[in-house]
């Protein structure tokens, strides 16, 4: 008899804890927001969104927000607003979401992608200086699933080469680096806050500065009706009010309004996710074959927890690909929790235009293009409930256990897992 239930055994758990999982969390002071907002009939106004990107900005420190409809375009914003151009080359960390520097080519610059740290999953600072050429103008810092960038190392390549940093700060809100707060450290930063996201309202992105003539660039990309707030009548009279980016990026007010009352709440729910998640770890400490990402820098943490990944060693198993054993391990939960891998690492991708030479300008990079055979994503919980979280500490020792059950189901088609993007066409 078979003990895992992926092999018909009985599971640890029957039932999926939907509360466990469910996001956002909605209040009523949300869903009296947003009715107001429907029932004045002010979807495309101005008045909370500002009132939004106020309170954002001093809960960021940093002195502007501008909202956007997408953190996909709060980006682009951002790498127009710093001067982004032909001839330009951006490097971006190669396992990221392709929101993270895709706006590079269509503002005509190229993206050059630099390698990871397999314990980290973070840009490797060895490997954004070797990709520098003198066509570098901007480093993209992802704070890759809630865990930050080493930005002491960041930041002195930058400073070195004179190269502008630019955040993306999507799985990471209210995140810190030593103490201090991520989308604090480049000249800009820009976050999706859609509903999937840890500060979730909605569609919607900010970006953030304390440069007044990058926040003026970015309302001049896509903020037709607000440029007149920025530059004078004389600066933009050739062109009136058509938006430099020939883009439109207003935040719906439904999305700001969910906004400000999220603000009131995150710090509370991140708090919660961390001390769910940080439970979750404790108990799995020490386990062989399986380890947390974590950051070691005192004041460091992963805020919001995000799509949060932790090492899985095949070989520790007898090589069971991480694709089965997440199988495994979600057969023991109901189905959820567990999942292989992430995103497609970009530089094996289509997301490039041809006529650009990847191999030239990017080159191998070894770890990046292995990484998603060697991490898991662990459940990510948003309540303290010891009771429930111990079943899935269960579900992986059990696992662990009797992982040789495995072999006979070990899916070797599936190990190099990834999502977000399909393979190179
Ligand atoms: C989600 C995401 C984006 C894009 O944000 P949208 O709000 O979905 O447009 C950009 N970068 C990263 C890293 C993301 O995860």
């Amino acid at each position: 008899m078979a003990h895992l239930a992926v092999q018909g055994g009985t599971p640890v758990m029957d039932k999926y804890p939907e509360k466990m999982f469910h996001w956002p969390i909605v209040n009523d002071e949300m869903r009296k927001a947003m009715l107001d907002v429907l029932e004045d009939g002010n979807m495309s106004g101005l008045n909370i969104t500002k009132q939004f990107e106020t309170e954002f900005a001093a809960w960021q420190q940093r002195k502007y927000a501008l909202a956007h409809n997408t953190g996909t375009n709060a980006l682009n914003a951002a790498m127009f607003a710093v001067g982004l151009g032909p001839g330009d080359e951006m490097i971006c960390t190669s396992v990221t979401y392709w929101a993270s520097c895709t706006g590079a080519l269509t503002l005509g610059a190229t993206v050059v992608f630099c390698d990871i740290d397999p314990k980290t999953l973070q840009m490797d600072p060895d490997s954004v200086e070797a990709h520098i050429t003198p066509r570098t103008k901007a480093i993209m810092v992802v704070h890759y699933m809630a865990h930050p960038v080493d930005m002491d190392r960041i930041m002195a390549i930058a400073k070195k080469h004179h190269l502008i940093v630019i955040e993306d700060v999507s799985h990471a809100q209210g995140g810190h680096y030593k103490g201090k707060l991520l989308g604090t450290f480049g000249e800009v930063a820009a976050m999706s806050i859609m509903t999937g996201k840890s500060f979730a309202v909605g569609e919607g992105g900010m970006l953030v500065t304390d440069d007044y003539e990058i926040y003026r660039r970015a309302i001049r990309f896509g903020h037709y009706a607000r440029i007149g707030d920025v530059y004078s009548p004389e600066e933009y009279k050739e062109t009136f009010t058509v938006p430099w980016g020939g883009v439109k990026n207003r935040m719906h007010q439904c999305s700001s309004a969910v906004g400000r009352i999220q603000l009131r709440k995150y710090d509370a729910e991140k708090a919660e996710i961390d001390k769910a998640m940080k439970y979750f770890w404790k108990k799995l400490e020490g386990v062989n074959g399986i380890s947390i990402i974590y950051p070691k820098d005192e004041g460091s943490d992963k805020a919001g927890w995000y799509a949060t990944r932790f090492l899985y060693e095949p070989e520790a198993f007898h090589g069971i690909s991480n694709a089965t054993f997440a199988k495994a391990l979600n057969a023991e939960v109901a189905g959820h929790g567990f999942s292989v891998g992430g995103n497609y690492p970009l530089h094996k991708s289509s997301v490039l235009p041809k006529g650009i030479d990847v191999k030239a300008l990017t080159g191998e990079l070894p770890v990046a293009a292995q990484i998603n055979t060697k991490i898991l994503g662990e459940p990510w919980f948003k309540h303290y409930e010891p009771e429930i979280i111990d079943k899935y500490v269960e579900a992986v020792l059990k696992v662990i256990e009797y992982h040789e059950e495995l072999l006979a189901v070990n899916d070797t088609q599936k190990v190099s897992g990834g999502i977000g993007l399909s393979p190179s066409r």
